[in-house]
């Protein structure tokens, strides 16, 4: 049983008299086995928050906690974040030029577990997950994300979680430039982690499509750097007919 505590969390992106308050006083706590989606319109943060949380170099803390089982996460190097059982999809977005999907799996697997993973085993449950995501084997041997497609990227974020099975998944906009087919597959990919492993989700987007495949326990709508309303799945629909409008008027007034 894992949780991580975000309390008061304000972050600040740009230095000096460019600082700009990102985030203004988030709390949110999220425990194994639980799925909260973050809600919101472009601008409103929720990028922000993951960046924070993952340790993101342009991204100041200027007041606020972040704690995993009562650890300061925010004290901790990006890899310690990770070993402590975080897993946050954005750390990997680059080309790692030279490194096959394959290897790189199996040194994050080892560089977060402390040991190599059995080599028979890690190939079967590679490969299984690959037939699961509706992966070709060749996949494993491509560089990392060298010429990924939006949907391909997405597969390889869900891989990695389901093969490193972290207690404490966040995951920005894992549903955007997905065709209907790749976001049921990388959905269906998701429940198993939720089902399997019990893992945490942090799951943010903008649109609630996504939320038709995958069923949050918790909705929490985040407009200008801040929760402003939660609730359980049905806010979802609510949000889905009425959009953002009221709470990003509110919003403005208070800001
Ligand atoms: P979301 O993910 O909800 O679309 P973001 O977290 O990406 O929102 O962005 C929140 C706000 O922070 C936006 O207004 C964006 O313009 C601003 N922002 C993000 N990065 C920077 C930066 N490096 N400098 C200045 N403003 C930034
Ligand atoms: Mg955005
Ligand atoms: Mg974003």
């Amino acid at each position: 049983m894992s949780v991580l505590e975000i309390r008061h969390l304000h972050v600040s992106v740009g230095e000096g008299d460019d600082a700009k308050e990102i985030l203004r006083g988030v709390d949110l706590t999220v425990r194994s086995g639980e799925t909260h989606a973050i809600m919101g319109p472009n601008g409103s943060g929720k990028s922000t928050l993951a960046y924070s949380i993952a340790g993101h170099p342009k991204y100041t803390i200027t007041g606020g906690t972040v704690t995993l089982d009562g650890e300061d996460v925010l004290a901790m190097s990006v890899d310690e974040r990770a070993r402590a059982g975080l897993f946050l999809a954005m750390q990997y977005p680059v080309e790692v030029p030279g490194v096959s999907v394959s290897n790189f799996l199996r040194t994050a697997a080892t560089a977060i577990k402390g040991e190599a993973p059995k080599l028979r085993t890690w190939v079967k449950d590679v490969k299984s997950e690959m037939d699961l995501l509706e992966m070709d084997s060749a996949f494993a041997e491509r560089n990392v994300n060298e010429g990924f497609s939006g949907g391909e990227k997405k597969r390889h974020e869900i891989l990695q979680m389901r093969l490193l099975k972290p207690a404490i998944a966040i995951l920005d906009e894992t549903d955007s430039g997905l065709d209907v087919d790749a976001l049921r597959v990388v959905s269906e990919g998701v429940n198993r982690a939720r089902q399997e492993s019990e893992v945490g989700v942090l799951l943010i987007t903008h649109y609630t499509r996504i939320l038709r495949y995958i069923t949050p326990d918790y909705v929490h709508v985040f407009v200008g750097g801040r929760i402003a309303e939660e609730g359980g799945p049905e806010l979802a629909e609510k949000l889905e007919n009425e959009g953002y409008a009221a709470y990003v008027k509110d919003s403005n007034e208070q800001a």
